[in-house]
């Protein structure tokens, strides 16, 4: 427990959380500000600021309406419902650190095909209107904010009272156990599975909801679809369908099977998605640029190789696990290495590491391809302001970050082995380079 001790010395640790726990919020109305009221424009913001100072700013911090509520009520009632009650195969995750084997129902693909078409289906026939939640983003963004500042003391709690299984501890330090989390596997009841509720059900599913949403406000304000939004909204929608298709891999990454429900994880899926994952939509929305259906068509295609070659790392990886080391990798047997841990428990158990395909290239690979495709799906704002690409930049400092905690943990599980595995795959991320 207490992961970002062995990674980043404490004073790191301290103002890192500190910063991103009180900067986070804020920064998610500012954004939300900028792209819906000052034409996306952060030299116009800045100037808005630098006249009524922080009055002006409290003054932009929209209160979180009863609308608003209901409005995050409501999806979060339907995706609860959907994650519960949806037919879906039995599947088991990776063991835990504590021995333990979590158990899930796969109905994420289920539930993604429901919530579009019914959210669609509303509009369609006149019931509900998605420009609505637009109209009121700023206040769903600011009820979020604090509804799920709440949730994760909830969760904070929860692990110290009533943790649902062995995978839970507290490092001793209240910042850390609030900002990192206590429980790995926190559940209510024996099925409901809080993680996938806020990783994927609410915070994948609220990425497909908002890209369309946007799409539909911007039908709404112009009366037509701008091809710059199609291209943008297409690649987001193509990127979570495929998050959705192979979402029971998900629960094998770090995400869920490293990372512990707290402030980091919960507040980022729950906030941080629907917000900043969804900016380069929300700035087309009132920016309907045109770029022509030759650029068009480039930037789209270029867009899905990356998400493609994404995927095909993900399962590549994957599909080695399951078939024990025995799937075709790239047409051939793949190489590899048996590395050796022990559980807390003190269990010998062993992994394999894939060492050729993707895997070969460099350590993590699959994040080139993911940063590649949020590049091409921001690309048809072009370059009139630079705050729609603040999404990329984010990802790229997240993910370059993330190698490296994930590099240092595996070196602690695996010792020897992860040594091995360096030697024989020496780039971490860029091939050759870096
Ligand atoms: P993964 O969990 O998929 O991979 C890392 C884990 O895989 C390691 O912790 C290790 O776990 C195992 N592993 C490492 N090397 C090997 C190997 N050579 N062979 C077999 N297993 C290995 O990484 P992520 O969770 O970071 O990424 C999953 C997906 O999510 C990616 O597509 C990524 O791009 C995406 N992603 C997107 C983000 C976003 O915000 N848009 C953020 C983060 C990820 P073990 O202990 O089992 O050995």
């Amino acid at each position: 427990m207490g992961e970002s001790k062995t990674v980043h010395s404490p004073l790191i640790t301290y103002v890192s959380m500190l910063s991103l726990l009180t900067l986070c919020p804020p920064f998610v109305i500012l954004l939300w500000y900028t792209m819906v009221h000052a034409d996306g424009s952060v030299s116009q913001t800045w100037d808005y600021f630098k006249q009524h100072g922080f009055q002006g700013f409290k003054n932009t911090w929209p209160k979180p309406t009863a609308i608003a509520w209901k409005i995050i009520a409501c999806f979060a009632v339907f995706e609860a419902v959907l994650q519960l009650f949806l037919p879906g195969k039995r599947v088991e995750g990776p063991i835990s650190p504590a021995g333990n084997r979590p158990v899930y129902k796969a109905n994420g693909l289920a539930a993604y095909a429901v919530t579009l078409i019914t959210y669609l289906g509303l509009w369609w026939f006149g019931i509900f209107n998605p420009a609505i939640v637009y109209d009121h983003l700023g206040e769903i963004f600011s009820a979020l904010i604090f509804g799920s500042f709440i949730f994760c003391i909830f969760l904070y709690i929860k692990g110290h009272l009533a943790p649902s299984s062995t995978d839970s501890g507290s490092s001793g330090n209240l910042i850390i156990d609030f900002y990192w989390g206590m429980e790995l596997y926190p559940r209510i009841g024996k099925d409901f599975d809080i993680k996938v509720f806020t990783n994927c059900r609410f915070g994948m599913m609220s990425w497909a909801v908002l890209a369309v949403t946007y799409c539909i406000k911007q039908y709404e304000e112009y009366g037509r679809v701008a091809d710059s939004m199609l291209v943008n909204t297409t690649l987001m929608l193509v990127y979570v369908t495929k998050f959705f298709w192979w979402e029971a891999g998900y629960w094998n990454t770090m995400d869920i099977a490293h990372d512990r429900a707290g402030f980091y994880i919960c507040w980022g899926c729950l906030v941080w998605v629907p917000s900043v994952y969804t900016s380069p939509g929300m700035y087309l929305v009132n920016h309907p640029v045109n770029l022509g259906v030759q650029l068009a068509i480039y930037i789209f295609l270029a867009g899905i190789v990356c998400i493609y070659v994404n995927y095909d790392c993900d399962r590549q990886r994957q599909e080695f696990r399951r078939t024990n080391g025995k799937s075709l990798v790239w047409g051939k047997a793949p190489s590899k290495i048996e590395a050796f841990y022990h559980t807390t428990s003190g269990e010998k158990k062993s992994s394999l590491l894939l060492t050729s395909g993707w895997w070969g290239l460099s350590r993590h690979f699959h994040y080139v391809p993911e940063i590649l495709a949020a590049f091409f799906w921001t690309l048809p704002a072009l370059f009139s302001h630079c705050l729609p690409y603040f999404y990329v930049v984010f990802l790229t400092i997240l993910l370059f970050d993330r190698a490296k905690r994930d590099d240092d943990r595996c070196r602690s599980k695996y010792g020897k082995y992860w040594k091995l595995y360096c030697n024989k795959v020496p780039y971490r991320i860029i091939p050759g380079i870096y």
